[in-house]
């Protein structure tokens, strides 16, 4: 039977491992099972947070090992989730009845100089693409952290400190090479196989597994950015002249408002162990996206001008300058591996002062919160108008995009963090968007209010059309 005609179900009965030695013979890939004795680090999600418990992890060499998983799995009524990294591993749960595909082993960037595009393998991490780009003097809209994985950024939409100027990453897609669900292999191009690449620019992974992605890159080598940093005693005043600032901001510059509790660390810098901040960090267009000639000194003097403001405000310390774009993978501080974290965010339309008092009131700095981080991204600009030709995330809404979270090592941290983070977007209700944004909801979300009524319906045909029997996983299901 195909997988397009078999009623795929789960079974929750793990499969013998003895069944896997039969596909370990039919792929290059590597198959790992819970007998194995690296099992507990081969099932490790990048938010080791995330206890996933799959039948088996498969780690594909080629698209057509993906495709024979594909059967294997049909075959054993299992159903299988793709994983770069596993960033966004906590809405899926703990897997029990599906194999993990890993693509990790899908590797390979190609970069097209003369067409300012890449190819990249699905496995394929944002830093080696920045890294790799920046030596032809190159750059793609990553997003803040290097070791996320391109592809599901992607299948997100992917917003990058350009955003605003330029849209969501996804928008840039060119093509995409995918086994769908149903076990074909397609390339999907705004020509062929059309509304595959509709849905698999924003509406996640859930037609089939992605092996490679192409994008256009763009010829700009430095930008202006940098961080501000604030005591969080004065986080009142300094959120209210942000949120100001924001409403005619130039869509050259992108800048994040944070409210951040320093861990007490060795690894943290001296002076910041265990403070209360507020930072400000962010970046400045200041080259053509074009390639186009540019007078630099003058474009860094318009950016020196359009953070002035924030720099009136007195920041007692202040990395804004020039810098290579390839450097911007350490503005933010994500941290650089693994770790166990819990959070989830929302799009909000609006921050006047009713709402800064109530996420004070919650994780301010008298606030008793286990909230390390509260991120507010200033949105808008290009990522408020829909992009032409877009896929099914083309767009956002609201002018803020807000994430909130904490390092959660035990499952009573995990607990704890999930019940600060409901209470802040609970109390931001009043000012939510009418959708957020896939790639920040840390927690299952329901598919409405990740999209809009039209698109949903699309990406449901889509998903009928493309993955019939409903083998694939995703870690925001369409129902
Ligand atoms: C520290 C940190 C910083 C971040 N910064 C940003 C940022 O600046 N901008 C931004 O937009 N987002 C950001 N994100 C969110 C990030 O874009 C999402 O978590 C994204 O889904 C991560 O992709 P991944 O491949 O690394 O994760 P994974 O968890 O491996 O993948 C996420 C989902 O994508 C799908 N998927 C992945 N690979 C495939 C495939 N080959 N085929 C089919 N489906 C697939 C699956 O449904 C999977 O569950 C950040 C997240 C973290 C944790």
């Amino acid at each position: 039977m195909s997988i397009a005609e078999s009623p795929v179900f789960t079974t929750l009965v793990p499969l013998h491992p003895a069944a896997y030695s039969e596909l370990a013979a039919r792929i290059d890939g590597v198959v790992s099972t819970p007998s194995d004795v690296d099992w507990n680090t081969v099932r490790l999600a990048w938010n080791l947070s995330a206890d996933q418990r799959p039948d088996a992890v498969i780690a594909p060499r080629h698209a057509e090992d993906v495709r024979t998983t594909l059967y294997f799995a049909d075959e054993h009524q299992l159903r299988v989730v793709a994983q770069g990294t596993g960033h966004l591993a906590s809405p899926l749960g703990d897997l029990a009845g599906s194999i993990l595909l890993r693509t990790s082993a899908l590797t390979g960037i190609t970069i097209d100089p003369d067409a300012l595009t890449v190819r990249v393998g699905a496995g394929v991490l944002w830093g080696d693409v920045t890294t790799a780009l920046a030596e032809h003097g190159l750059m793609a809209l990553a997003g803040s952290s290097p070791d996320v994985g391109v592809v599901g950024y992607l299948l997100g939409g992917g917003v990058s400190w350009f955003a605003r100027s330029m849209g969501l990453a996804t928008s840039h897609v060119t093509a995409i090479e995918a086994v769908s669900g149903d076990g074909r292999m397609l390339r999907a191009t705004a020509d062929e196989e059309s509304e595959l690449f509709f849905a698999l620019r924003g509406g996640g992974g859930n037609y089939g597994i992605v092996t490679a992605v192409t994008f256009r890159v763009f010829a700009v080598r430095d930008v202006y950015a940098g961080m501000m940093l604030f005591p969080m005693e004065r986080a009142d005043e300094l959120l209210s002249a942000w949120e100001s600032w924001t409403r005619e901001l130039d869509e050259s510059a992108m800048t994040c408002f944070r409210l951040m509790r320093v861990p007490d660390l060795p690894d943290v810098p001296e002076f910041l162990r265990g403070q209360k901040l507020v930072i400000i960090d962010g970046a400045v267009a200041i080259e053509q996206a074009t390639g186009m000639p540019v007078d630099e000194a003058e474009r860094t003097a318009d950016a020196v001008a359009l953070l002035a403001p924030l720099r009136a405000l007195g920041p007692f310390l202040d990395t804004f300058g020039v810098m290579p774009v390839s450097r911007l993978g350490e503005l933010h501080m994500d941290p650089p591996g693994p770790v166990p974290a819990t959070g989830d965010g929302v799009n909000l339309d609006e921050l006047p002062h009713a709402a800064i008092d109530v996420l004070l009131r919650l994780a301010g700095p008298d606030a008793e919160t286990p909230l390390m981080l509260v991120d507010i991204r200033h949105i808008g600009g290009q990522l408020a108008v829909a992009m032409p030709g877009g896929g099914a995330v083309n767009r956002l809404h609201g002018r803020f995009l807000l994430f909130a979270g904490g390092m959660s090592p035990d499952p009573e941290s995990v607990d704890a963090l999930h019940a600060a983070v409901a209470t802040v977007l609970e109390a931001l209700s009043p000012w939510r968007a009418a959708a957020d944004y896939l790639n920040f909801r840390e927690v299952r979300t329901p598919a409405d209010r990740l999209y809009p009524v039209d698109t949903l319906a699309r990406l449901r045909a889509a998903k009928r059309r493309y993955d019939p029997a409903g083998l694939i996983r995703s870690a925001h299901p369409l129902h």
